[in-house]
């Protein structure tokens, strides 16, 4: 372990949450009510849920709630809980006999228990042109904080994601084509049949895409069509790539890793949320996970 120097930001807390999505705030507003002292490390408005147009499956929003409005209903329960939460990102974790030591860029923390609660991050295409179309910001992942106005856009997968990505970026008055692998969507047909009712979003079947070209500010997209020996050309302003998840874990080091992979469990290293619920991505789900680990944390404590 190396010698660095430890912080030891107020107290040292008993608990350190990575992550400050619904799993983790639910967890730590459940162990301070149980007089756990916390602490919240998470990279700033990097939540998954800031993606989602209209989140209609939380029987307490009966209207639904947007994931932007639903971040300021988090941050309420920070405010209210006073839960102390540092905006840095983890780059490692390691464990050795005296306990968790969590890295940042800058820091390193200590603490006997740890809970993992940081979520997924988009899966990306591996195709040519993408990294160039990225740096020049003409290709994202995520919806941005200021949507734009009056493109062009090209969305490509075909789940719940692209959908709801679609029916967001319509509202700003922009013209959409989700490009998909398959002939069926993998999307809930909620969210197809609101699609198909909107004129200005066009949904194209059986295409792959092989290659992006970003020439004179002019972003091509090339995409092998079934049936079609040619390959075509669709040109557009913006791209955004929802073709899935993969969950944040990164930062574990090592054996930490392989024990997550092979379902063993670590004394006092929890996980909870989209990090560790592949397909069975969801908020209620989440918040769950969050308040039963805070629960058997709070048992061993006491
Ligand atoms: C378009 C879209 C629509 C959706 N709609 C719905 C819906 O209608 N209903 C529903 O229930 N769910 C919906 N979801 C899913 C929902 O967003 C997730 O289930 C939920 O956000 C998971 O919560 P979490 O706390 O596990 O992870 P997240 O909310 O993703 O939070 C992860 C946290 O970890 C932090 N983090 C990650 N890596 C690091 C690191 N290395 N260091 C420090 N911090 C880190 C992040 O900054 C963040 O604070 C939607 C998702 C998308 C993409």
């Amino acid at each position: 372990m190396s010698t660095e120097k430890i912080n030891t930001p107020m107290e040292a807390p008993q608990v350190i949450i990575i992550g400050s999505g619904p799993t983790g705030i639910s967890a730590a507003v459940q162990l301070i009510r149980s007089g756990i002292s916390v602490m919240v490390i998470a990279k700033k408005m990097k939540e998954t849920y800031l993606n989602a147009n209209l989140i209609e499956n939380l029987i307490t929003f009966p209207d639904g709630i947007t994931g932007p409005d639903f971040h300021k209903v988090l941050r309420q329960c920070v405010a209210k809980y006073n839960i102390p939460i540092l905006n840095e990102e983890v780059i490692l974790i390691q464990q050795d006999d005296a306990g968790f030591y969590i890295r940042t860029n800058h820091l390193t923390f200590q603490a006997p228990y740890v809970i993992v609660a940081t979520g997924t991050k988009p899966k990306s295409l591996n195709i040519p042109g993408e990294d160039l179309a990225v740096s020049e910001s003409r290709l994202l992942y995520n919806i941005p904080a200021i949507k734009p106005e009056g493109k062009d856009i090209v969305i490509l997968g075909s789940g719940d994601a692209t959908y709801d990505y679609a029916l967001n970026l319509h509202q700003t008055g922009n013209k959409i084509k989700i490009i998909q692998r398959t002939l069926r969507s993998k999307s809930l047909s909620l969210l197809q049949t609101r699609v198909s009712r909107l004129s200005n979003i066009e949904v194209l079947r059986n295409y792959e895409v092989t290659h992006i070209t970003l020439q004179d500010q002019k972003l091509s997209i090339d995409c092998q069509v079934e049936q079609s020996q040619n390959p075509i050309s669709i040109s557009c302003d913006l791209i955004f790539v929802a073709i899935g998840r993969e969950p944040n874990t990164s930062f574990l080091e090592e054996s930490l890793l392989n024990a997550l992979n092979s379902n063993e469990s670590i004394k006092n290293l929890y996980y909870g949320g989209d990090v560790v619920n592949k397909e069975y991505r969801q908020i209620a789900l989440a918040m769950g996970d969050g308040v039963r680990i805070a629960m058997e944390i709070a048992e061993k404590i006491s």
